[in-house]
């Protein structure tokens, strides 16, 4: 029997590392120790259930789990599930995803390069390297479809295409992991969960675009995905996957980490370059991309976690397999980190093209207390709300575009009948202002002002002239703004303004 406790973020903070400690000092007093492994993974999923642990081959969840239950769970191994812990895996949380870029997560020890190589990792590098030309490689990628998930979508095949093409002996392969949604947990759990996958990822990367050196940006708030990373890359490097003549080939990468500092700017694609160069981290007009100019000038192939963890899957199973799973336009799966008023919180990951219906009720279980929903914010604070008359609209890029949202990199938060719209617009703005690096100023002063009105308006002070200022601000500063952030900060405002004016009103004419 295999005993799988999480020990991603999420459990290891309701003491699932006790519950592991726990179950491997019975295993030996009992004497179990040739029969049960006991083994720490990465993330189940179902974070609000935690600690979770999962049972092989018996194939049951256990929710909730404390140390007090250790005895129980070891008595029920082979015969029926102690009944107040088990979560069938037929609930739709578990049956309705496809995982491709989790499929490792809750499986895989994330701190053993040869639990990784057992469920074959490492594979594809091999394939990438051994099988097959770089041109080959990025093909396969084009013809997979997969768009950056980082949250602009654009298409990777295009990306490393450009980073091949441009002249240079020196490139760069840099992950973004600088995730920083309010509510965003995506990239953390994979690189908890699955570190290795992401390091497969950007070798193949580099070998397909001419690149030697590569950087993962991570966030320093992130403390065990940085430690699992470095333990990954020391692996990868004593087993030669990383390092010189790799596969025996004249292939060498190595990888770096360097700690973000927390600022939400750094995740824009040329403030990241900054940060990493040792500067202060505020965006730079593009052209010239880093494709072209990069970092110290070289071209540099900048994709986020998500992005680099699809590679592996499509190098192995090819880019056809990839394209035929999702929509027309938007190829693959999408993770998403499903948080609010909702039931089931966690780490999913779905189809392109699943309905928003599906998600919220089906997988995330409905909203807590059979309170009416009421909108689902996606792509955090560069997205928008999307009302209940969009629920049955399939999550792809052109349709959340169309409802007035993104994509964005995959944080899902979803709201019930007593959430206030202006509320979660002024969270979002007060965000956004505070985040502002301050380089230019409809970005710098544009949202302090609309904060100052929204402000108002939530305090009941609001008059009906405040509405035309906050969408005048709100266009001002998205077409006039440097970089991402600015140009979407208004989005929150701006989608809540369309679908709830209402109670903006309400606030302004009844003094609420
Ligand atoms: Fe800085 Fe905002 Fe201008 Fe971006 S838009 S450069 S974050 S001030």
């Amino acid at each position: 029997h295999k005993i799988n406790v999480c020990v991603a973020a999420g459990c290891l903070s309701c003491q699932s590392g006790l519950v592991k400690d726990s179950l491997e000092k019975e295993v030996n007093r009992r004497g179990l120790e040739n029969w049960i492994k006991v083994k720490g993974v990465g993330c189940l999923g179902l974070c609000a259930a935690g600690p979770l642990i999962y049972l092989e081959p018996d194939g049951v969840y256990y929710q909730a789990v404390s140390v007090s239950d250790v005895s129980d769970i070891l008595d029920s191994l082979g015969g029926s599930p102690v009944s107040r812990l088990a979560l069938s895996d037929q609930l739709p949380f578990f049956k309705r995803q496809r995982k491709i870029v989790l499929e490792n997560c809750g499986k895989v020890d994330p701190e053993s390069i040869e639990d990784y190589i057992a469920e074959g990792g490492y594979e594809a590098l091999y394939t990438a390297l051994r099988a097959m030309t770089p041109s080959e490689v990025i093909q396969e990628i084009t013809t997979s479809g997969l768009r950056g998930r980082g949250g602009a979508g654009f298409p990777t095949g295009l990306k490393w295409t450009a980073v091949s093409k441009a002249m240079n002996r020196t490139k760069f392969i840099v992950c973004n992991a600088d995730e920083g949604d309010p509510g965003a947990f995506m990239d953390r759990s994979v690189l908890e969960s699955d570190p290795h996958r992401v390091i497969e990822g950007m070798a193949i990367a580099a070998s397909a675009v001419g690149a030697s050196h590569g950087f993962i940006y991570v966030r320093a708030e992130y403390p065990l995905a940085v430690k699992r990373l470095r333990t990954a890359i020391a692996q990868a490097e004593r087993l030669g996957v990383i390092g010189k003549n790799i596969f025996n080939t004249t292939f060498e990468f190595d990888i770096k980490i360097r700690l973000g500092a927390g600022a939400f700017v750094c995740g824009e694609e040329t403030a990241l370059i900054s940060s990493i160069e040792g500067r202060r981290g505020t965006p730079r007009p593009r052209p010239p991309f880093p494709a072209e100019m990069g970092l110290w000038g070289y071209p540099t192939l900048i994709n986020n976690v998500e992005t680099f963890a699809n590679i592996p899957p499509i190098v192995r199973n090819g880019g056809q397999w990839f394209s035929d799973i999702g929509t027309e336009k938007s190829k693959g799966t999408k993770v998403f980190a499903l948080a609010g008023r909702v039931n089931n919180t966690g780490l999913i990951e779905i189809p392109m093209g699943t309905p928003l219906r599906d998600i919220v009720f089906e997988i995330g279980g409905g909203i807590p207390e059979n309170r009416r929903f009421k909108a689902v914010q996606t792509g955090g604070p560069s997205g928008g709300c999307i009302p209940e008359q969009f629920l049955d609209m399939p999550v792809d890029y052109e349709s959340l575009a169309q409802a007035g949202s993104i994509m964005g990199s995959g944080g899902l938060i979803i709201m019930d009948e007593t959430s206030c719209m202006v509320d979660v617009a002024k969270f979002f703005m007060e965000f956004c202002m505070s985040e502002s690096c301050g380089k230019c100023i409809p970005c710098r002063v544009g949202t302090t002002q609309i904060h100052n009105l929204l402000t108002k308006i939530s305090s009941g002070a609001g008059c009906a002239a405040d509405i035309p200022a906050l969408e005048e601000l709100a266009d001002l500063v998205k077409s006039t703004s440097l970089c991402g952030l600015g140009q979407t900060a208004p989005n929150p405002v701006m989608s809540t303004l369309r679908y709830f004016r209402d109670e903006y009103t309400a606030h302004i004419h009844d003094k609420i």
